[in-house]
């Protein structure tokens, strides 16, 4: 199956192969955004001040040792082989570069044998471009499972950005996917290595790691409480969700592909766990530990729990504005420091600060008085609001702090 094959083609090859690599994460899916996933090879992304990258996304090769059942790299899958050499990646996006096409690199790559012998390359590359180019700019390099602890260190000296993909929230997920990876030695330690990189002042853009959503037949509850342990003790700066697509001649190739609505929730509970302070026990999940498909947590948390609202936007507290649905966290600052100069009273004050109204004024009094009443079923009394939805990443978007993409860098 292996063949000599051209740059151009190797560059095709190896930039597509990249696309299972999640570089920017968050916003809701669309009917194409898996064909433009596939066809292109830069990716925009954002670095952790705010600024936007456009990062080429490439593997240094597609052979891969491993078994990983979902992947489209795994030992035993006929395809087209091939690599870079170092120095071609390193000119190959240096002219990328000089075009102004791309303004940073993210590096990942299969492992053919052993994985010091592809780190130590993967390493090469950036040396050459960091010191033979003096490319000063944004690298994400990922540190390949099983790799020694020193060429780690050696990537983090040299990346703006190191990540590790755990793909699946424990060992015995991983246990149905791969009888080579070991989850603890193989992937968490090496992210705490990542972390104490981090606090030695390297990796100036965090560390990361990415799940594949769907191929163990795991639940939401354990991946949201994987990487709420990963925040905590690994210091990991963000998660990346990626929902399972059964690729051919793979061992999970008869298996669904998971619903792309589930990535998107999972964005969405992660973003209420790390800015909106809800505890994990406070994500809403049905019996078998899933988010639901239909509506947004956020939404569906303020629904469950009428006896919350409505609160006196004159009075509320910080903490439990952030729990209105419609009001995004720069929709909070703003309302605070305008009730400091005068009550608010109308919804069209609430509209200039940036508040969805048409989702946050069910659950708000206005001096006392509720502009849009809540619908009272009459045989429990709970309140009834519509789910909607996309309304925790519109408040995002509404409020200008948190879109999707913003401090996503790859
Ligand atoms: S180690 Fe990476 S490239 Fe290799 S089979 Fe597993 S996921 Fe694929």
């Amino acid at each position: 199956m292996s063949r000599i094959l051209d740059l151009q083609d190797r560059f095709q090859t190896l930039a597509s192969a990249a696309q299972y690599d999640v570089c920017a994460g968050g916003a809701p899916p669309t009917r194409t955004a898996k064909r433009e996933r596939a066809a292109r090879f830069f990716y925009p992304s954002r670095v952790s001040g705010g600024s936007r990258v456009m990062l080429l996304k490439i593997l240094l090769t597609n052979r891969c040792a491993n078994d990983c059942g979902y992947c489209a790299n795994r030992q035993e899958r006929a395809r087209r082989y091939c690599s870079f050499r170092p120095q071609e990646l390193a000119s190959l996006f240096m002219d990328f570069y000089r075009q102004r096409r791309v303004s940073g690199l993210f590096l990942s790559s299969a492992i053919p044998d052993s994985p010091d012998r592809t780190m130590q390359e993967m390493i090469e590359t950036v040396e050459i471009l960091r010191l033979k180019h003096q490319f000063k700019g944004y690298i994400h390099l990922k540190v390949l499972p099983g790799c020694s602890e020193h060429l780690a260190r050696e990537a983090c000296r040299l990346a703006s950005r190191a990540s590790i993909n755990l793909e699946v929230p424990n060992a015995p997920r991983l246990r149905e996917l791969s009888m080579v990876k070991d989850f603890q030695n193989d992937l968490v330690i090496r992210l705490g290595l990542l972390k104490e990189m981090e606090e030695e002042g390297l990796l100036p853009d965090g560390h990361t790691t990415q799940f594949v959503v769907g191929a163990a037949g795991e639940s939401d509850a354990e991946i949201l409480a994987t990487v709420r342990d990963l925040y905590e003790t690994k210091g990991l700066r963000r998660a990346y969700f990626s929902a399972f697509n059964p690729i051919s001649g793979t061992p999970l190739e008869g298996i669904p592909a998971e619903n792309p609505w589930r990535q998107h929730r999972l964005y969405q509970a992660d973003f209420l766990s790390r800015f909106y302070g809800f505890d994990l026990a406070e994500i809403p999940l049905d019996e078998k530990g899933r988010l639901a498909l239909d509506s947004d947590p956020k939404m569906a948390w303020a629904a469950a729990h009428p006896e919350f609202f409505p609160l006196e936007i004159n009075r509320a507290e910080r903490e439990e504005l952030l729990r209105v649905p419609g009001v995004g966290v720069v929709g909070v600052e703003r309302i605070l420091r305008a009730r400091r100069e005068a009550n608010l009273n109308s919804l069209d004050q609430l509209k200039k600060l940036k508040v969805i109204t048409g989702r946050a004024a069910p659950f708000l009094l206005l001096n006392g008085r509720q502009t849009v009443p809540v619908v009272k079923r009459r045989a429990t009394g709970h309140t009834q609001v519509k789910l909607q939805q996309l309304s925790l990443w519109d408040e995002m978007a509404q409020d200008g702090t948190e879109h999707p993409l913003a401090g996503a860098a790859g």
